[in-house]
């Protein structure tokens, strides 16, 4: 039986381009690929691969392999599972990286259940063992109050990549690759969910997940109505967008779609304002990422000051105000 060797980055694409969460894999599997000496290819599979192919070569890959067919244009996990799987058995790599995405966390688990192999999902770090070539899998335990290192020993190893937890390589159209098209008969009797319709999150403003700056509130903002002013202001002068804790979002002051944490949104922010939070672990598995924390909390003892790089003891109706007032003079 061939042995199992390369790293396989399963590609995303949004809006025809590769998606961001597909660059900071290759970023990763390009270091993880050149330390095994093995290839690294990335599988994109759509109706029409177009330009993405190249720009994944830009991006890191040394091969890329495209599926494309008129029935792929849509995500549908059963028919991107089968051509997913076909390429596997056949290129058998010895490890497969996805993004911690919606398609990431439905597709890795089915295929580690189909091949028998262990699957670490949301991994902040990856690394080589050199002297059994096992790929190391980091990742947070415990509501995101430790991190734990798991290796599987079966081959392929699978894991899911937080995004935002690894940095693209520079996009260099000088690196050069192959482009393979990869032919696979998808079998429609297989496919038992229909997608129906696909509803857009109306986002008005810059995503949570793309902003560099998030000034987040949490169960001490009181009520709605400062997370559309007070916050807001912040936010806008910084080119940023507003957060929430889980608790703003249970109580309806702000859209479920805004709570950061363990049970809402990842994100990776150059700067994370942490107003009236306490610093629950579970809000931290959220935000953990982001380049430099700064809380904002009446509570001198409030458990966010242990995780901010900077922290201001006060109320955030003064504080804040004071520091948009402050910045506006200075921009
Ligand atoms: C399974 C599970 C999953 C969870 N998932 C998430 C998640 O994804 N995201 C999340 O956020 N939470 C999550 N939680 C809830 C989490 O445990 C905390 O309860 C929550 O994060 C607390 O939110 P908070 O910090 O906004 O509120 P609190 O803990 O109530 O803190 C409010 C803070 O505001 C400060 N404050 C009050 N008034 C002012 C003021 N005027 N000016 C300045 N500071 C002020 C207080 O001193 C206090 O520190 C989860 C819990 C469980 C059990």
């Amino acid at each position: 039986m061939a042995e199992n060797k390369g790293i396989l980055i399963y590609g995303e694409l949004a809006s025809g381009k590769l998606a961001a969460i597909t660059t900071e894999l290759l970023g990763c599997g390009r270091k993880l690929a050149d330390e095994l000496s093995e290839e690294l290819a990335c599988l994109l599979i759509s109706d029409s691969a177009g330009e993405a192919a190249k720009e994944a070569i830009a991006f890191g890959a040394g091969k890329v392999y495209t599926v494309e067919d008129p029935s792929l244009k849509q995500y549908q996990a059963e028919s991107y599972f089968q051509a997913l799987d076909k390429l596997v058995n056949d290129t058998k790599p010895r490890i497969i990286l996805f993004g911690q995405t919606a398609m990431g966390r439905e597709l890795a688990p089915h295929l580690a259940f189909k091949h028998e192999v262990g699957l670490s999902t949301d991994c902040l770090d990856l690394s080589i063992d050199s002297s059994t070539k096992l790929l190391l899998q980091t990742r947070p335990v415990y509501g995101g109050n430790a991190q734990a290192t798991f290796v599987s020993e079966l081959l392929p190893q699978i894991a899911t990549i937080r995004p935002k937890a690894m940095s693209p390589l520079e996009q260099d159209s000088s690196r050069t690759g192959e482009v393979v098209p990869f032919k696979v008969e998808i079998d429609a009797s297989a496919i038992k969910v229909k997608v129906l319709e696909t509803v857009k999150e109306e986002v008005s403003g810059i995503k949570l997940e793309d902003a560099p700056a998030i000034i987040c509130g949490g169960r001490g903002i009181g009520s709605a109505d400062p997370f559309n002013t007070t916050l807001k202001e912040l936010a806008e002068l910084l080119h940023g967008a507003v957060g929430a804790s889980r608790p703003p979002a249970d109580n309806g002051w702000v859209p479920e779609a805004m709570h950061i944490g363990l049970t809402g949104k990842i994100v990776a922010p150059d700067i994370y304002f942490a107003v009236a939070i306490s610093g629950a672990s579970q809000h931290i598995a959220g935000c953990s990422g982001a380049k430099h924390i700064i809380a904002i909390n009446k509570d001198p003892e409030a458990n966010i000051f242990k995780e901010a790089e900077i922290g201001v003891v006060g109320k955030y109706e003064e504080v804040i105000p004071a520091l948009t007032g402050k910045l506006k003079e200075l921009l």
